[in-house]
């Protein structure tokens, strides 16, 4: 078998037009706004951060990029968190990863409103996705895996998926979201023991660990569908958490690096902008209370 490339560059730049669509048909008032944090000289960073910039704009979505030194201490951070929130045009607030290691992420991650928390990772929004939740705010990633899934137009329901890793932006998620979409699922990490022969019981393997090539064609069942989020580098070329030339003779669906998961998880976090955009009250009169009285209010 030569497995069917899932192309995430090509269902992005669908993903992508359907959003420009949209985002056009909204009013000047309304036009989605996502604020980038971006803190310190971080080169990978700052690539990561001009992608989204870019893929913003092509949809139609205002990027504002708010640059601060990496010696800016936790409590002045978390007062631009506060000003991002309390401000009516910004529908949705990222901080770019890695913090400095003085800056506590989670307390900062926590900051952010959740209706504007586009990236999903405010513990609150990991606990509506873990409750079920249809309100929550799922990251691009694990939303972006999901899609591609979903592209294949198999049944998930019943569907054993390995998930290979455990972080709080990828593996945990995704497992979540699986989970909530009626897979059986199980999360692997660092200490489990005999991934080979987990993963070679998967009708889905989600790798997401950041080793390179780990996952070999004897992990994997025939005829299985394979996701690979790693973006790693060896010998100076990019490369996935699989094998790719190898595995791709033993299964069905196979995601590559680059090409798969990562322009999906640009497309997801600009969708999530949109969807912010929409419950976000644009009304400045009042915040979107209501107690102005205005016009708006019986739009
Ligand atoms: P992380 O380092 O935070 O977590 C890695 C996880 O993998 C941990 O839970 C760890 O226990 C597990 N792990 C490590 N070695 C393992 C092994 N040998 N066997 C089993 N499990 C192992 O990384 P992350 O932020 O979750 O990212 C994972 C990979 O995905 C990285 O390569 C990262 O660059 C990539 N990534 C890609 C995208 C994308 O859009 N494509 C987005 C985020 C992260």
């Amino acid at each position: 078998m030569t497995a069917q490339i899932l192309d995430g560059k090509k269902l992005a730049a669908d993903v992508r037009a359907e959003l420009a669509h949209k985002v056009a048909a909204l009013s000047g008032d309304n036009v989605p706004v996502l604020a980038v944090v971006l803190v310190g000289d971080n080169e990978a960073s700052r690539i990561y951060v001009r992608n989204k910039k870019k893929a913003a704009a092509e949809v139609g979505i205002v990027c504002e990029v708010f640059e601060m030194s990496d010696t800016i201490g936790e409590q002045a951070l978390l007062a631009v968190i506060d000003e991002l929130n309390e401000n009516p045009h910004v529908s949705g607030i990222i901080v770019q990863l890695p913090l400095p290691a003085h800056i506590n992420p989670l307390k900062i991650l926590a900051a952010i409103r959740p209706q504007k928390d586009v990236d999903g990772f405010n513990p609150y929004n990991a606990g509506l996705l873990a409750c079920r939740e249809p309100q929550a705010v799922v990251s691009a990633t694990p939303k972006g895996i999901l899609r591609l899934l979903q592209s294949t137009g198999m049944n998930l329901a019943g569907k054993h998926v390995v998930v290979i890793g455990r972080s709080n932006i990828v593996g945990r998620p995704a497992a979540m979201l699986l989970l909530n979409h009626d897979c059986t699922v199980t999360i692997t990490h660092s200490h489990t023991r005999n991934l080979p022969e987990l993963t070679r019981q998967a009708d889905i393997v989600v790798a997401a660990c950041g080793c390179p090539k780990l996952v070999k064609k004897d992990w994997i069942k025939f005829g299985a569908v394979v996701i690979d989020v790693g973006i790693n580098r060896l010998d100076g070329k990019l490369c996935g958490d699989v094998d790719f030339e190898q595995v791709k003779e033993i299964a069905s669906y196979i995601t590559p690096v680059p090409g798969g998961v990562g322009p999906m998880t640009v497309a997801m976090l600009l969708e999530n902008t949109y969807e912010a955009a929409l419950r976000q009250p644009t009304h400045e009169c009042c915040h979107g209370h209501g107690h102005c009285g205005c016009h708006k209010h019986n739009d």
